[in-house]
């Protein structure tokens, strides 16, 4: 086991991945801020680490500069919107975020001397024409699609998190996140697991988009943010994966949600989203050999425990 870091800043640590991230690091013996403008953080987020005495929150727009009284080992940057649906709601912001919130965020790391971990994504794939993805393939993407404003400004945030490496020397990792759930998701986040947990609870029918032949590969969020904090404590430049390759079709995840929460919805197949990405499903041959990290959690456990948290939540 690595020693715990002395100090983490996480961006975004008032969402839903942020949130699991500051309660990792806590337990491990780390000070953590968080620095959020909460825009689509879930009303609580904190509230398991809000009175931690080694927690402190920070509410800021990292879309404008920022400093912090404090040196810092490592900077997490996760500030960006993540749902299609946020990040349809908030394209101009979420291009921000991408790309100004990020080169503040290196700023910051360089002037704390922290590692800067770039929280990027599957979607610099695209919808990818080769699988599964590997991280040296370069992606298929639309630039003028409407995911566009996601998919380019992690792709920008990417090479301005490799320009600071080349031309600053900053210590920085990217890890390649694939679609990661869990507890603390919030249910209208409009992502298919929350969305099919909350319409199965209800007995609504559960919203297949297209054919649902589409696949994605799902990652329970202690495993992503294992990954993320190893990425931290090893000297790799990345882009490393992080991800579960356990592949699934979006209509066999919905019959699995039916499955455990015992519901009587039926499935309802609704207009295909546009630029969905067919396939997603990650090597992680690099993660495993560089990092040592592999996911621990399979997609039947984590959907039990997160259909439990959200029946104990609502
Ligand atoms: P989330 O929306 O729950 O959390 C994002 C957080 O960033 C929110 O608390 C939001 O308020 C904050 N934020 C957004 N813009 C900001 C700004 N300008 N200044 C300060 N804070 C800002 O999303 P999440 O699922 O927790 O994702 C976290 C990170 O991980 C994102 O960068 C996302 O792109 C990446 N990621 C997530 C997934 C996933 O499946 N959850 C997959 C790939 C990558
Ligand atoms: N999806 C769906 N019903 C929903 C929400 C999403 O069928 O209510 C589909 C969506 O079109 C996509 C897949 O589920 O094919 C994953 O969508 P999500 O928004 O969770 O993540 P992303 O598209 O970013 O991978």
């Amino acid at each position: 086991m690595a020693e715990p870091f002395e100090l983490a800043v996480v961006t975004g640590g008032a969402g839903f991945v942020g949130a699991h991230l500051c309660s990792a690091l806590l337990a491990a013996g780390t000070e953590v801020v968080a620095v959020d403008n909460l825009v689509t953080s879930a009303t609580g987020a904190l509230d398991s680490v809000r009175d931690h005495p080694r927690f402190r929150f920070v509410e800021h727009d990292v879309t404008t500069p920022f400093s912090l009284p404090t040196m810092a080992d490592v900077v997490f940057h996760l500030a960006s919107a993540a749902s299609p649906r946020d990040y349809l709601a908030l394209p101009i912001e979420t291009l921000r975020a991408g790309s100004l919130g990020t080169e503040h965020a290196l700023d910051f790391a360089r002037a704390a001397g922290a590692r800067f971990v770039l929280a990027s994504t599957s979607e610099v794939y695209g919808d990818p024409a080769e699988h599964p993805q590997t991280e040296s393939y370069w992606g298929n993407v639309n630039p003028v699609g409407p995911r566009s404003v996601y998919d380019e400004a992690k792709r920008y945030a990417e090479a301005i998190t490799v320009a600071y490496r080349g031309k600053h020397g900053l210590n920085t990792g990217i890890a390649r996140i694939f679609n990661t759930y869990g507890p603390g998701m919030r249910p209208d986040d409009g992502r298919m697991i929350p969305t099919f947990l909350r319409q199965a609870s209800v007995g609504e029918p559960l919203t297949v988009t297209g054919s649902g032949e589409q696949t994605r590969s799902i990652c329970y969020v202690t495993d992503t943010v294992r990954g993320l904090v190893a990425l931290a404590h090893s000297d790799h430049p990345g882009p490393v994966n992080i991800g579960n390759p356990h592949e699934l079709r979006v209509r066999d995840l919905a019959d699995l949600i039916r499955t455990i929460t015992g519901s009587s919805s039926t499935i309802e197949y609704v207009d295909a989203a546009e630029d969905d990405p067919q396939r997603r499903c990650p090597d992680i041959s690099l993660a495993r050999e560089a990092l040592g990290w592999r996911p621990r959690v399979a997609p039947d456990e984590g959907i039990r425990l997160t259909a439990k948290w959200f029946s104990r939540a609502e």
